[in-house]
């Protein structure tokens, strides 16, 4: 098979989403009246951002997962896709697998696969999402303000045990928790709906890639504030709730989590509740924002826990 053969029999897709879709030099889009335009880019390498064992149906699935994961934390609407992928060969297996876990995701938000680019190569990644949200309604990293509420959606740190185990295989994790911790890692859900439902209410949000820690830390680092976070108040799975403070960096600095952490005026606790009810999604307020800068964590009876690791940084471990 061709280059261009398997990029029709793979990644072309009918959609009514686009003027011109893939097959030309260039996509053409309509973007909406009213509203603006948010584009983000993201890549994933083997042994670098997955296992080179992983399920194809769960890479095809994370690779769009982590850029619509960024469209919820802007508020945006995901309408338009593009995948860049260097293969190592054409495995047919491979590939029916990847683009099944790409395209039913990608169905789910109505994401069009609009174009991309395919060449050899070790195996890597690469998706452009184009978003829409009405002009100015957009969220951003900056915008938290002393007295704001901290809050998280869905469980922290689930993601991160399950690739702890897979390097090192150091605790005694039942396999019932490792398994579901397992599709966490595999199958991240983005945060779509809650993302733009966020636009009334919260004043920063982030979603949580690196770890809650150095995530929020950007929050903090673009609205210059600082916080304070309490440790027991940080959603996971039951069991690791129970080590919660042996197991405190696969907590709040492994990663890999993809929820979304904002921040929000005290006057809309109601109504981050009503929202929780009604997207049946987990809404957990964890903290707050203070005046100053910096991030604490604090344990039982107001003990203040020393942050030992920044989360993921490609660059320095
Ligand atoms: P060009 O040589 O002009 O860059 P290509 O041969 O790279 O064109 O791509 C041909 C068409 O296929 C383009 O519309 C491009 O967007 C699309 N395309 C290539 N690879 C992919 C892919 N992996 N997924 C979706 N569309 C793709
Ligand atoms: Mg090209």
């Amino acid at each position: 098979m061709n280059e261009f053969e398997l990029i029709r029999r793979y990644f072309t897709q009918n959609s009514s989403n686009v003027v011109l879709g893939v097959g030309d030099d260039a996509a053409i889009v309509e973007p909406t009246p009213g509203n603006e335009l948010l584009v983000s880019t993201d890549m994933l390498v083997e042994g670098r951002h997955f296992f080179a064992d992983i399920d194809p149906v769960a890479l095809g699935h994370k690779t769009l997962a982590v850029n619509l994961s960024d469209m919820a934390a802007m508020g945006a609407k995901p309408r338009w896709a593009f995948l860049s992928l260097a293969l190592p060969k054409v495995d047919e297996r491979w590939l029916t697998g990847f683009t099944y876990g790409f395209f039913e995701l990608a169905k789910r938000y109505e994401v069009s696969l609009a174009g991309g680019d395919t060449t050899s190569g070790p195996l890597t990644l690469c998706v452009t999402i184009l978003g829409e949200s009405p002009l100015g309604s957009s969220l951003r990293r900056q915008g938290a303000q002393p007295g704001d509420d901290i809050w998280v959606s869905g469980v922290i740190g689930m993601a991160a045990l399950a690739v702890r185990q897979q390097r090192n295989n150091t605790m005694a994790v039942p396999a019932e928790v490792l398994a579901v911790c397992k599709a966490k890692l595999d199958f991240p859900e983005p945060r779509i709906e809650l993302g733009i439902a966020l636009r009334r209410v919260a004043s920063a949000v982030v979603d949580v890639s690196d770890g809650l820690v150095a995530d929020l830390g950007h929050i903090l680092d673009c609205s210059r504030v600082a916080a304070v976070i309490d440790v027991n108040a940080i959603p996971t799975h039951d069991w690791l709730a129970t080590q919660r403070y042996q197991c405190l960096d696969t907590l709040v600095a492994g990663g890999d989590d993809y929820e979304l952490c904002f921040t929000a005026p005290k006057q809309y606790r109601e109504d981050i509740a009503t929202l929780s009810r009604q997207l049946t999604c987990q809404l957990t307020h964890i903290g707050c924002i203070e005046e100053g800068l910096g991030l604490r964590l604090k344990g039982e009876g107001d003990e203040e826990i020393p942050i030992r690791r920044a989360g993921f940084d490609h660059f320095s471990h």
